[in-house]
């Protein structure tokens, strides 16, 4: 159902996040009206405010754990924390908001017919046996964990989003998003590359988990954006779960000495503890969102942290 001008009405939940506020001006760039939704966990004002005089824009301030009676035509549900220091600050909450946000968003899509995207992730394979992961594996999640909280609860989500589309028709987009980074990720997020990028530009030393020999693969953010544009825009044939990420794999050691190259200064590397259930390895294949929206990352790292260090360069100066 569109509204009367059939400008495509756009919900974004956790709209003011790092990844949320660049899809709401990438959606902005297009055209829709869009309702930016968030309770500012972990998003934050600054991040959207250069929005906030376009006319199609909108914030309300919610908790998508409540439910929210809304006409849309397209929700994308980005709500939940994703650096593990804030989903492990409230675990209880992250799973609520993994579960019942997946509820209320996947209701709010039933009644409205609008498609619904699923912000889930690499997390569902766990610390994966398979390497590189590809959507048929089924992970190697620990249920008890102090990560579980956030791989659990995003994998009963996927578990409600496929139950929603069988049971009651719901038109559904599960994209397993894998490491992104850039600009607006949080500073005190505690991820590894707002982490060493912080790190180094303050002078102090950079913290490599374990040995730094475990590896990601790195996306920077516009790359990942123009992949939830083409999904949506796929056909009801296309529900995923679909690998989103950068498949070029990097330890985190070589991360670090990538980062210190590129800022300059003193840090040196300095070795603590690995969390429990780290991930000793994670990479996408992403076949299937070659073949399906015909993407692939074109932004490669050091591209991507000019872009990044310049943006906490500025924000360890100014503030905001
Ligand atoms: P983020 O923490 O910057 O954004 C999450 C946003 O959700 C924040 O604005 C936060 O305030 C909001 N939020 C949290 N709880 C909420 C609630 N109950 N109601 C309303 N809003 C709420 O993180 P991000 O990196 O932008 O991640 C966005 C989504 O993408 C998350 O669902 C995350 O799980 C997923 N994801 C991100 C990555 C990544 O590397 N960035 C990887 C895998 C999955
Ligand atoms: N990590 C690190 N130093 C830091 C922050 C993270 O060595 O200061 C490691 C962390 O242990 C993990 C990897 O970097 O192996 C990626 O961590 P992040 O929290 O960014 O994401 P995730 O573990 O969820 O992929």
């Amino acid at each position: 159902m569109r509204h009367y001008d059939s400008i495509k009405r756009v919900l974004v939940t956790g709209g003011a996040g790092f990844l949320g506020s660049h899809l709401c001006e990438r959606l902005l760039a297009e055209g829709n009206d869009v309702l930016c939704v968030d309770n500012y966990f972990t998003g934050r004002r600054a991040n959207i405010a250069h929005l906030l005089d376009n006319p199609n824009f909108e914030v309300m301030r919610h908790d998508i754990t409540f439910p929210l009676y809304i006409e849309v035509d397209e929700i994308y549900n980005l709500a939940c924390p994703a650096a593990p220091i804030h989903y492990q600050y409230d675990p209880v909450q992250t799973t609520k908001v993994s579960v019942h946000g997946a509820i209320n968003v996947l209701g709010l899509a039933k009644r409205t017919k609008a498609k619904v995207f699923q912000a889930s992730t690499s997390e569902v394979y766990g610390d994966p046996n398979v390497h590189p992961q590809k959507e048929d594996y089924w992970g190697n999640v620990n249920p008890i964990g102090i990560r579980s909280c956030y791989d659990e609860g995003k994998r009963c989500a996927e578990t409600l989003f496929f139950d929603y589309h069988r049971q009651n028709k719901v038109r559904i987009k599960v994209a397993r998003i894998f490491n992104t980074y850039g600009p607006r990720m949080h500073v005190n997020d505690g991820r590894v590359v707002s982490n060493f990028v912080v790190q180094a530009l303050r002078g102090e030393d950079i913290t490599i988990y374990g040995d730094g020999f475990q590896s990601r693969s790195f996306c920077y953010c516009d790359d990942l954006i123009e992949a939830f544009i083409r999904l949506m825009a796929t056909g009801e044939d296309v529900t995923g779960p679909m690998n989103l990420g950068n498949p070029v794999e990097f330890t985190i050691k070589e991360l670090a000495e990538v980062v210190i190259d590129m800022v300059g200064g003193g840090s040196k590397l300095v070795f603590k503890p690995l969390p429990s259930d780290d991930p000793r390895q994670r990479q996408p294949d992403i076949g299937y969102a070659k073949k399906a929206l015909g993407w692939e990352p074109k932004i490669a790292l050091r591209e991507g942290l000019i872009k990044t260090i310049a943006y906490f360069n500025d924000y360890l100066k100014n503030g905001n």
